[in-house]
């Protein structure tokens, strides 16, 4: 494995290895990377010749600073993970080599109705914070394709509007969410959780399931209220637990039987932000 910091120098490297034939598979982390992010490279390594990964704390898509001051860093750790995974290249590039040295104000894109709900109504900035770092790092790796996890749910689908609306050639591969043996969702952010509140982190998956198994049509606000207070009394502090169309993230309070439904939910324990989602019906 290599690992190039400056984007022309990887997109100079990239640009002579797709000349002779490879195919790039691309996987954008934050670091502190888990079995979920290595499930990524494992995809990317069965569909392309050449998989690169990144690992880069983007700043601005943290809507709250505390949060990025805290994102867990384990470089040396992460290198070693990718290394055996089979990665043959890790971009790791600087603040500056992506925003520039005197960063001015950033592009906007038009995300619609995406941008409205869930975790853009939650943090706000957030998805503009992902399309401008995207933008970046696909232009300097120009994949053919890009891999990443539907534990993200809303971001697969902003990141496959930006690849829409940028014009790039980049197929998208959304992967399953890989959890602990306990159900929790794999997440950097675990690694905050005190030896307590991991203990109660699997009830976000616990009421996830439960909603799953009481889905019938009609309205739902019953499964949402007893998600909501399953959790509350487990100990968090609920952010949102929607139901959805899997299709475009239209919200719904009734279920006709046959849209596919997904449930996301997003919920502190302590001062980490969890969030989670599971495909009620397909
Ligand atoms: P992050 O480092 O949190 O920005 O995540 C980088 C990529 O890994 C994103 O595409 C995430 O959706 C994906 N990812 C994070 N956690 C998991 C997981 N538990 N299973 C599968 N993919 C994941």
């Amino acid at each position: 494995m290599i690992i190039i910091q400056q984007p022309s120098d990887l997109r100079t490297h990239l640009a002579q290895k797709q000349h002779s034939g490879a195919t790039v598979g691309f996987v954008p982390t934050m670091g502190a990377l888990h079995q979920g992010h290595l499930s990524l490279v494992t995809e990317s390594l069965k569909k392309t010749t050449l998989t690169v990964c990144s690992i880069f704390v983007n700043p601005t898509q943290f809507n709250d600073p505390a949060d990025y001051q805290k994102y867990p860093k384990r470089l040396s750790d992460d290198i070693k993970l990718l290394e055996n995974a089979g990665t043959s290249v890790l971009f790791l590039p600087s603040t500056e080599s992506i925003y520039g040295s005197k960063p001015g104000t950033l592009e906007r894109y038009d995300l619609g109705y995406l941008e409205t709900i869930l975790e853009g109504s939650s943090r706000p900035g957030h998805f503009q914070g992902v399309c401008q770092v995207m933008f970046r790092l696909l232009k300097a790796v120009r994949p053919e394709f890009l891999f990443m996890g539907r534990k993200d749910y809303q971001q697969c689908m902003v990141v496959r509007h930006l690849l829409r609306i940028a014009n790039f050639n980049t197929g998208f591969v959304a992967c399953d969410t890989v959890r602990e043996n306990d159900g929790l969702a794999m997440s950097s952010r675990n690694l905050r959780l005190s030896a307590e509140e991991r203990q109660r982190a699997p009830y976000i998956y616990r009421a996830l399931r439960e909603a799953r198994k009481h889905l019938k049509e009609g309205r739902l606000e019953a499964l949402k209220s007893n998600a909501i207070t399953d959790l509350t009394e487990n100990g968090f502090v609920v952010d949102y637990f929607e139901f959805a169309s899997a299709k475009d993230l239209t919200l719904l309070n009734e279920w006709d039987g046959r849209t596919p439904v997904i449930a996301l939910a997003a919920a502190y324990l302590g001062q980490v932000r969890l969030i989670d989602n599971l495909l009620l019906h397909e």
